[in-house]
């Protein structure tokens, strides 16, 4: 294994919020008029993995799992220096919860095989469940840590790892491979390289797996193999701004002002 051998990140393409809207009857997000990017930790994800290459070696490999139209985003991983990318995308994973959604990264990630290191982000805006890189963790059998800011340093098979807690930061030990979940904001994602974009853009492929081709069955994903299922949506709308305009002298606008917010309270 060359240097760090793969470097795996998980990358999802994410409608921008307030661009989203629900469908009250399929009680699922409707993405369809919304303009999408890469989930925004997840280019941390990337700028961390491309670091890691350029420190220790290895090979950059970006997976995904979605609809055919991410293709461009993962081009654009590429483009920022992944070395490939591959998208598992299937009808059948429709309405995956997060269950089934790890289960495929896992299998697509145990497929492309020689990793030691997972990256994902610490959470998507849209689904915003912050749990799929612990389960492809757990489906893969090894370690992972969460609200990572960095990572130190890897050395003899191990990695040092530091990682946000209430009022400061905690530095952990912990054995490759590993899955970690990158923090919006560890570090500056790089431009794209307009060369490596053209190139990307006209030439590179993505690979695009099917399920079958992960060795799943149908049951296995989508909604029936989905432990958990959505009975309620409701949108929740911020109240109204009341725009009412206090004058006169300042006592009495002290006097209008604290009636209004006892009146609230
Ligand atoms: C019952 C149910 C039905 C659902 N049906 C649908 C549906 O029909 N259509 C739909 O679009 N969504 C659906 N979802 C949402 C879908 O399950 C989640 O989007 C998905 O499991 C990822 O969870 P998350 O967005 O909370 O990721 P998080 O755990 O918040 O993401 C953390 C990190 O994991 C990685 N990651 C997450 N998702 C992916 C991915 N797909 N590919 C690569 N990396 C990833 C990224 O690095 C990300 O930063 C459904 C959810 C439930 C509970």
């Amino acid at each position: 294994m060359e240097g760090l051998g793969n470097i795996i990140v998980c990358l999802k393409v994410v409608p921008k919020p307030e661009e989203v809207k629900f469908n009250p009857e399929t009680k699922t997000v409707d993405r369809s008029k919304a303009t999408n990017e890469i989930n925004p930790p997840d280019k941390n994800a990337l700028e961390e993995a491309l670091r890691l290459k350029e420190k220790y070696g290895g090979r950059v490999i970006v997976v995904s799992m979605g609809p055919p139209f991410w293709e461009p985003y993962l081009k654009l991983a590429v483009a920022m220096g992944a070395d490939d990318a591959v998208l598992v995308s299937d009808r059948a994973l429709a309405g995956s919860d997060t269950l089934p959604t790890t289960l495929t990264l896992a299998r697509a990630i145990q497929k492309i095989g020689g990793y030691s290191v997972i990256l994902c982000g610490e959470e998507s805006s849209d689904g915003s469940t912050g749990q799929v890189p612990q389960g492809v963790a757990e489906w893969l059998g090894v370690p992972h840590v969460t609200f990572v800011s960095k990572i130190i340093e890897i050395r003899d098979g191990k990695a040092l790892i530091q990682r946000t807690i209430k009022g400061g930061h905690e530095i952990l030990e912990v054995p490759l491979p590993f899955v970690a979940a990158i923090e919006l904001g560890a570090n500056t994602p790089r431009f794209p390289d307009f060369r490596r974009k053209r190139w990307a853009e006209r030439e590179f492929k993505p690979k695009v797996w099917s399920i079958a081709d992960l060795g799943l069955a149908p049951e296995e994903v989508g909604f029936k193999g989905s432990a958990t299922e959505v009975v309620g949506l409701e949108e929740i709308k911020p109240p109204e701004r009341l725009k009412k305009v206090i004058t006169g002298p300042p006592e009495r606008i002290a006097e209008e002002l604290a009636k209004a917010i006892l009146e609230e309270l």
